[in-house]
């Protein structure tokens, strides 16, 4: 089936007739009952067994990761309290000390974060590469200890699309385990099992759920032998997801492939237009010709996704003024929910580094992010044309508005 008939026809567990509800129904129960101690004892055998206690399994939990599975094209799921969750999990549960894993340089901040206090803790080593050269993920994956290679499938805010096919074909035949953070692509955008990944991990705050109200991430199995194998150590750390913000994912869901058309064509068109207006410097998306992933994005990706960045000309201070000067879109650091947010990294997350600082961390000073929702795109850019026009130095631009 395509990809709107499987986000609308959700994977639930079959019920006896005339107790079958239409949606998922939300079980709200952190224990299950028993009758016998055989039957409680077999249920606790592994992850598939009746329900137990909801941090092991709980049906509307399970519902998200069969549904999950299903978009992804993978065999099992498993779902966690957070995209963070996810990937901590997984590395938590894959990786031993004197493990090495090649990662792609610009990752998500958390991310990055992890795998850097994983190296001073644990003794795990890990290796930078571009994610644009099978080439230099051999060359960095030579060594029998390589465990893992991570990428993300459109890194933020650069909107890098690496090679997906090139370097997951060339871990497979070294060995190496796939992982690939899907989460601003979405299953609408990209599958990347369908290249070679052998785990997707996805934070669903982001587009899948779709509406920023829930927390939630999940880690995405093309084979079920390795889910079953990591599950138990996902028990253990405990960062289940919780079966009301299952829930909730559940109902984003199936308007995910409608949202996603929306944000791709409003973030196409904004994108376009930023690249026109004389105060901005630079744009950032991957579907905008001259990007330097345009090529691939057409390739890998089924939209340019709903992510852009510019670069103001007036620097910092334009940045500044630019998320001060919104009334539509809102100041606030998630993204792909149907609102559009805006952030500005000099004058927030990392207003206390100095401008060569901000370079070395390859961020300019005038960098703006947009996550783009799902309004108008005549009033999204009504709001931006308006926003620009504060900056303070538009006379040196020569906007008068
Ligand atoms: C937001 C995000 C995460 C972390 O997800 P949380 O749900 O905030 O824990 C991980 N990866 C990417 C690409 C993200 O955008």
């Amino acid at each position: 089936m395509e990809m709107n008939t499987r986000a609308v026809h959700v994977v639930d567990e079959p019920l006896p007739p005339g107790s079958r509800p239409l949606s998922v129904p939300l079980v709200q129960s952190s224990a299950f009952a028993f009758e016998s101690a055989a039957e409680l004892a077999e249920a606790m055998a592994g992850p598939d067994g009746a329900y137990v206690y909801s941090r092991r399994g709980n049906p509307t939990v399970r519902a998200l990761e069969q549904t999950l599975a299903g978009l992804e094209g993978g065999a099992g799921a498993i779902a966690f309290a957070s995209g963070m969750g996810a990937v901590s999990g997984v590395l938590l549960a894959l990786l031993r000390p004197g493990d090495r894993v090649v990662a792609q340089r610009c990752l998500y901040g958390g991310t990055h974060a992890v795998l850097a206090d994983l190296a001073e803790r644990y003794g795990i080593e890990v290796v930078r590469i571009s994610g644009d050269d099978p080439a230099e993920f051999e060359a960095a994956a030579v060594h029998p200890a390589t465990r893992l290679l991570v990428l993300e499938t459109i890194a933020n805010p650069t909107g890098q699309v690496p090679d997906l096919p090139g370097l997951l074909a060339a871990a497979r035949a070294l060995g190496v385990v796939g992982l690939v953070d899907n989460s601003l692509a979405s299953p609408v955008l990209c599958r990347p099992l369908e290249h070679g990944a052998d785990i997707v991990v996805h934070s669903t705050t982001k587009y899948l759920s779709g509406h920023s109200d829930v927390l939630g991430g999940a880690a995405v199995f093309a084979d079920d032998a390795l889910r079953r194998r990591i599950w138990p150590r996902t028990v253990e750390l405990g960062a289940c997801a919780d079966p009301f913000a299952a829930w909730l994912t559940l109902r984003g869901i199936p308007t995910l492939p409608l949202r996603m058309r929306e944000h791709c064509a409003n973030a196409a068109v904004l994108a376009e237009r930023f690249a026109d207006h004389p105060g901005v410097s630079a744009v950032h998306y991957p579907w905008l010709a001259g990007h330097p992933s345009y090529e691939r994005a057409r390739e890998v990706l089924d939209g340019g996704g709903g992510l852009l960045s510019f670069e103001l000309a007036g620097g910092r201070e334009a940045g500044r003024a630019f998320i001060e000067g919104v009334r539509v879109a809102r100041l606030a650091l998630s993204l792909g929910g149907v609102e559009t947010l805006v952030t500005h990294p000099a004058s927030t997350s990392h207003r206390e580094l100095d401008g060569a600082a901000l370079e070395a961390a390859g961020i300019a000073p005038g960098l703006v992010r947009m996550s783009v929702g799902i309004e108008d795109v005549e009033d999204l850019w009504a709001d931006a044309e308006q926003a620009l026009g504060r900056h303070p130095l538009r006379a040196s631009f020569g906007l008068t508005k």
